[in-house]
């Protein structure tokens, strides 16, 4: 776990590689939101340009089994579409609807689709109208989403959820997106920086989700200059060598990526110190069996590694992918998703003028 110079690629592909296969036992209580995990693992090996690791044959597998988790209402129930992240909660109640607990998360639509894109799926088999209807159904009136229906947590992280699916999916149906975005600009704190939910203390992941959020619903506009440059220091400012999420709080890898991503959409990111930033991230790889952990010498996990690959793709290390910071995919799997676009039937003109036109420069 020695701090080396150069990234282990071929072990850290190894190390996805593992996720995809059988997950460890200290891993059990995730077991819910194993779409996340395949997020993580598909798409790390995609900015490892490593994704030819997968056999054609388990990339249908994988892409199958996706599929199984999508929910889909029928007429005159519960809006809930969406996909689930596994079928651990589909439990079996005799003489009960089975189908009673089953329903879409935004979360594990989100990485269900950004995955599903990166193994260039052509998402025929997605309902999209579904989708979107699932989305609108869980918008709150203050603006913000929960991640799912009946859902008790709703905050920041589930508006990019849902600005991401909406983007993806180039269409907005009955979402809210200036109701949206009034939640965003009241969560920008004194600071500048942008919390989880109104009256909190910002964070990195909470700030790059609102900006992301901005971006993918043609809304960044609504942030005066001044905010925008209150956001820029406040985000600059949390570099110490890697980048720490809050204050007085260590560094950690995963803000390469929060806070390097949401630089990049504010066009700052070249004010970062890129050296320290590397060097940090690569003091946290395993070099004996590959991965990322926050912490030099520390625990990996995908949810790392992915983020510290993302971290190493903006300061342009050679052999990593390009991302694309707001939907976090590869600019790739984006440039893939946008030709799908191009198929689907184009919206109405009134919701084309604000929908997912996003400037990738
Ligand atoms: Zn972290």
């Amino acid at each position: 776990m020695s701090n080396v110079n150069a990234i282990c690629r071929r072990k850290h592909a190894k190390f996805f590689m593992r996720f995809l296969d059988l997950l460890p036992s200290r891993l059990a209580s995730h077991d819910s939101t194993r779409v996340t995990i395949a997020f993580f693992a598909v798409c790390g090996l995609d900015i490892l340009n490593s994704l030819d690791t997968i056999q054609p044959a388990t990339v249908e597998t994988i892409i199958d089994w996706l599929y199984r988790y999508q929910v889909v209402s029928k007429e005159g129930e519960v809006e809930c579409s969406g996909f689930q992240g596994s079928s651990t909660i589909n439990t079996s109640v005799p003489n009960e609807n089975i189908t009673k607990y089953k329903w879409g998360h935004l979360a594990m639509t989100y990485t269900a689709i950004a995955t599903l894109v990166t193994l260039g799926d052509d998402l025929k088999r997605l309902n999209r109208k579904a989708i979107i209807k699932g989305v609108a159904a869980v918008q709150r009136d203050d603006g913000s989403f929960s991640a799912s229906v009946e859902g008790n947590e709703y905050d920041m992280r589930f508006v990019y959820c849902a600005a991401a699916i909406c983007a993806m999916l180039n269409d907005w149906g009955t979402v809210n997106k200036e109701k949206m975005a009034e939640y965003i600009l009241k969560s920008i704190r004194y600071d500048y920086g942008v919390s989880q939910h109104f009256e909190m203390e910002a964070h990195g992941g909470t700030t790059f989700c609102a900006i992301a959020a901005l971006q993918l619903s043609g809304q960044l506009d609504k942030l005066s200059p001044e905010t925008i440059e209150g956001m820029k220091r406040w985000l600059i400012f949390r570099q110490i060598d890697g980048f720490q999420g809050r204050p007085n709080k260590p560094v950690d890898t995963c803000y390469s990526f929060w806070i390097g991503a949401s630089l990049k959409i504010l066009n700052a990111f070249h004010l970062t110190d890129y050296e320290e930033n590397r060097s940090y991230i690569l003091s946290t790889q395993n070099t004996t069996v590959g991965g990322f952990s926050k912490w030099p010498d520390s625990m990996t996990d995908p949810f790392h590694t992915y983020f510290g690959l993302c971290g190493l793709s903006f300061v342009n290390e050679p052999g990593i992918l390009e991302i694309m910071p707001s939907l976090n995919i590869s600019m790739r799997a984006y440039k893939k998703l946008k030709e799908l676009q191009g198929h689907w039937a184009p919206q109405e003109p009134e919701e084309c003028s604000n929908c997912s036109i996003i400037d990738i420069e």
